[in-house]
């Protein structure tokens, strides 16, 4: 399958890596008429409000929105694919999720722990960089793993959040199995 990545800000490269040890084609979408040749979009991480800046220059946000690829959101994609942010709402609003930002303290701006993600292994390594927690889920949305009472990965339809960085790592199941179980080739 060809797997865009969001090449507008943050680890696309990375990425892109995970996609290709996956089996599959990994390609840097930059504008949106590459969307066409793709079976499913990665958000990457980065800053969530110079994401949404640049995908509201690029005109990226009406038409993801309108869109039914499947997408599959890293720490600040997890942000941009919320439906609330802090109270507030939020930008693409796939998932029915209310995240808070930076949520695990100043003082611990990045730290690692090993995570047990329903349905995707019991020993992933995850790699946390001012990342958010998903506060509140709604109906429908599958909690996948938490850190202590905090939930950083969920689930939805042909959705897939996660508050960690996997691309950092060399383990790339969890982009496997965004890839392999959540899209469905016609
Ligand atoms: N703290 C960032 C934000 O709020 C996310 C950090 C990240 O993607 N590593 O957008």
């Amino acid at each position: 399958m060809k797997i865009g990545v969001l090449a507008l800000q943050g680890a696309v490269r990375e990425h892109i890596r995970h996609i290709e040890l996956s089996g599959h084609e990994g390609i840097a979408v930059k504008r949106v008429e590459q969307l066409e040749e793709i079976d499913g979009l990665i958000l990457p991480g980065g800053e969530s409000t110079t994401l949404r800046r640049l995908m509201d220059l690029y005109g990226f946000k009406e038409v993801l929105q309108n869109s039914d690829l499947p997408m599959f959101g890293t720490c600040a994609g997890l942000i941009v694919l919320a439906q609330d942010v802090e109270g507030e709402s939020g930008y693409l609003k796939k998932l029915d999720i209310t995240v808070e930002r930076n949520s695990f303290g100043r003082q611990v701006d990045s730290f690692e722990s090993e995570l047990d993600i329903k349905g995707i292994a019991e020993d992933i390594e995850g790699v946390f960089i001012r990342a958010p927690h998903i506060a509140q889920v709604e109906e429908g949305v599958d909690v996948l793993s938490r850190v202590g009472d905090k939930i950083v990965a969920v689930k939805q339809g042909k959705y897939l959040g996660v508050s960690f960085h996997p691309e950092l790592t060399d383990d790339y199941r969890v982009t496997e199995y965004f890839i392999n179980h959540m899209i469905k080739k016609d």
